[in-house]
């Protein structure tokens, strides 16, 4: 058998509009396969949040972002961030975070990682399996990204194993633009969301990524859609539009799965699908601050063909997905890596 992995993100789509509007192509992965939440450990306080796809919060113009990227590897010796509440610490709290049952690690709890939850910090982090305090991404902006020492799972893949056929599809160029899935990836189908709306983006997006699992088969790629973060920014997470958005990427989602099964050889693969978010919204749409909200994020795990009874994870973060989807293929992480992922068990 020959093992090949498709990730796919759908961006701002939260976990409990999922559950409730129960599309059922995510549903059944679901119930066949093995999922959780956990909660990002980062956010921005009171900070104004990202009201349109891939904004840079704050604007540029007002100096500085609260949250400056610390130097690559740096990790910060200051208070704890998301467990220590005082009383003039707007920061996410262990009293605001006990109903949600934060499961932040340890470590997370006492290491400082200053991000918005917004759509950099979290592709980023999904790319790569390390958090933003070392990946650089901290807002929409990409200052300073280190993804020479972190690169994308998808290139980690294909350093590790050459002969191994790696793709990636998305409609948000910034994440080629500033490395976040870097040049290396052996395909790069690239659109731009803002020039094409996100709707005719994801549509492009999947057309194009469904010939492309029918025909080469890839060992490893990347899917992102990005209509629900769109469509939460205008209206949000609550409108029957919202609806209409996830079922329709549902629907995007269903047809590549359905190439892949409908390969000649299928019977000789086994295929992980990971489906993950990178942030959710608040109910009036945005993102960027530390409500549970915003912050709560998911994994769904499945393997075509299994059932593993829908089982769940505990606490699969997003980092987790790019040393799961390597664990798959056979690549051992290496520990000079320094992700701070871990391959889920499923
Ligand atoms: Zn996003």
């Amino acid at each position: 058998m020959r093992d090949k992995v498709l990730v796919v993100g759908m961006d701002g789509l939260r976990f409990d509009r999922l559950v409730a509007i129960r599309p059922p192509v995510l549903s059944a992965l679901m119930s066949t396969g093995a999922y959780g939440t956990s909660t990002l450990p980062y956010g921005e306080p009171e900070a104004p949040r990202t009201e349109s796809p891939g904004q840079v919060v704050p604007e540029e113009a007002a100096g500085p972002p609260a949250s400056a990227p610390p130097e690559a590897g740096h990790m910060t010796p200051a208070p704890p961030a998301l467990s220590d509440a005082t009383s003039d610490s707007p920061a996410p709290t262990a009293t605001q975070d006990t109903a949600r049952n934060t499961q932040a690690t340890d470590e997370e709890s006492v290491r400082m990682i200053r991000a918005r939850t917004d759509s950099g910090p979290g592709w980023a982090s999904i790319a790569t399996g390390v958090w933003p305090d070392k990946h650089g991404v901290v807002d929409n902006g990409f200052a300073a990204p280190q993804f020479t020492k972190y690169p994308d799972f998808l290139t980690r893949a294909q350093e590790a194993r050459p002969d191994l056929v790696t793709s990636a599809f998305f409609s948000w160029a910034a994440l080629a633009e500033h490395g976040a899935f870097g040049p290396a990836i052996g395909t790069r189908f690239v659109l731009d969301g803002y020039a094409l709306t996100w709707s005719v983006a994801d549509r492009q997006v999947a057309d194009a990524a469904r010939d492309h699992l029918a025909g080469a088969g890839p060992d490893l790629s990347f899917v992102y859609l990005g209509d629900t973060d769109e469509v939460a920014h205008a209206l949000g997470p609550l409108c029957p539009e919202y609806t209409d958005a996830l079922l329709l990427q549902d629907a995007y989602l269903g047809g590549l799965l359905d190439a892949i099964r409908a390969r000649p050889s299928f019977g000789h693969e086994r295929w992980t699908v990971i489906v993950t978010t990178d942030h959710g919204h608040v109910d009036a749409g945005g993102h960027g601050g530390v409500s549970g909200e915003e912050r709560t994020v998911f994994v769904i795990g499945a393997r075509l063909g299994e059932d593993l009874g829908g089982v769940r994870l505990q606490n699969p973060r997003p980092v987790d997905v790019a040393p799961t989807a390597l664990d798959r293929l056979g690549i051992a992480v290496d520990p000079a890596w320094d992700l701070d992922g871990v391959p889920l068990a499923f």
